[in-house]
């Protein structure tokens, strides 16, 4: 008998890099208040999920190894919220191909979260509009809600509350990842020490950024990227300075460290400033590896249906 059910669903979920990260000063409820301006890339990482007996998660790709199969999973927690509410059991088996670093500052994780609520909403037929995904994306951490979003958007809260910002063009990115990774409270809590202790710079409004991307030029965006968690990340991982020095060495228009690091992010001019920035980098034997990405890119989204018979 035909069915409709498309079983199994693949989602391609993007990577994220903050062009402008604003950290406020530590909340009561333990965060920080942010301002980021999130750009996603065409790194990213594939979903498929498919009818099963139970629940399971298997990782494939380069950093599979670093990443839990079990309820610390994000993909585990995501289909955990999804039955309940859809009231069924989560039985489902879940196949992450990873091509975004893990603990790399690129919402790795997130990405797969928003992947796996994409793909569930399709295979269990559930029919969620936008707001619903957003809350639950929401419910399972702070950049969920942009990796369902994609494209270019400012983020405020605990940089869940979103507004798509105007991006103009596709801009050009080397990304030098990084041996390890940093967990991203280990890099809160050191901006936090090293405020304690002195006043390291912290970024203005991202007015002029945004102006910037609408204007869709690269070499007026350069000067603007900005990330308050950088002086943390270099504190904790020092070695990144010579990474960033690399990059604007090799041609590169700017370098930050992405989000939480340790991944460092170079905006080049066009894809073959790029590719030319890349290949040096490669060789400068400063980082693990070196990936080419472009953004803005979509959101979560479905890539594949097969139709079962
Ligand atoms: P962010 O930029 O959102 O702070 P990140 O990109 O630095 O996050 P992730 O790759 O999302 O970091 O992973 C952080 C930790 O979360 C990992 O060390 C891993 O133990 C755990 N984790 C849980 N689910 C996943 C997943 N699906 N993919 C990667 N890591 C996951």
């Amino acid at each position: 008998m035909l069915s409709v059910v498309p079983s199994p669903v693949i989602v391609r979920a993007p990577s994220k890099v903050n062009l402008h990260l604003g950290v406020g000063d530590l909340r009561e409820d333990g965060y920080h208040e942010l301002t980021s301006v999130f750009q996603a890339l065409s790194l990213s990482d594939d979903v498929r999920v498919s009818d099963a007996d139970e629940l399971s998660v298997e990782v494939h790709g380069e950093d599979a190894r670093a990443v839990p199969t079990d309820h610390r999973n994000l993909v585990w927690q995501a289909a955990e919220l999804l039955a309940e509410h859809a009231g069924r059991r989560p039985d489902v088996a879940i196949s992450i191909r990873k091509g975004i670093p893990v603990a790399g500052g690129m919402a790795g994780g997130s990405a797969d979260a928003a992947a796996t609520l994409v793909a569930l909403d399709a295979l269990w037929e559930l029919g969620l509009d936008r707001a619903e995904l957003v809350e639950f994306a929401a419910r399972l951490g702070s950049d969920v809600p942009f990796s369902l979003h994609g494209a270019t958007a400012l983020g405020t809260g605990r940089g869940e509350q979103l507004l798509p910002v105007l991006s103009r063009n596709t801009f050009h990115w080397v990304l030098a990842l990084a041996k390890g990774g940093l967990s991203t409270p280990t890099v809160f809590r050191e901006l936090d020490r090293l405020r304690a202790d002195g006043n390291p710079p912290r970024l203005g409004g991202a007015e002029d950024l945004m102006h910037a991307l609408a204007s869709g030029d690269a070499a007026t965006l350069a000067p603007l990227l900005g990330n308050d968690l950088q002086p943390a990340a270099l504190s904790l991982a020092p070695g990144l300075r010579r990474t960033l020095r690399a990059g604007t060495n090799a041609g590169a228009l700017a370098g930050i460290v992405s989000g939480s690091g340790p991944t460092c992010a170079f905006l080049c001019a066009d894809a073959e400033a790029a590719v030319a920035v890349g290949a040096e980098l490669a060789g400068a034997g400063v980082c693990r590896t070196v990936r080419i990405a472009h953004g803005p890119v979509p959101g979560a989204r479905v890539i594949t249906h097969e139709t079962e018979h």
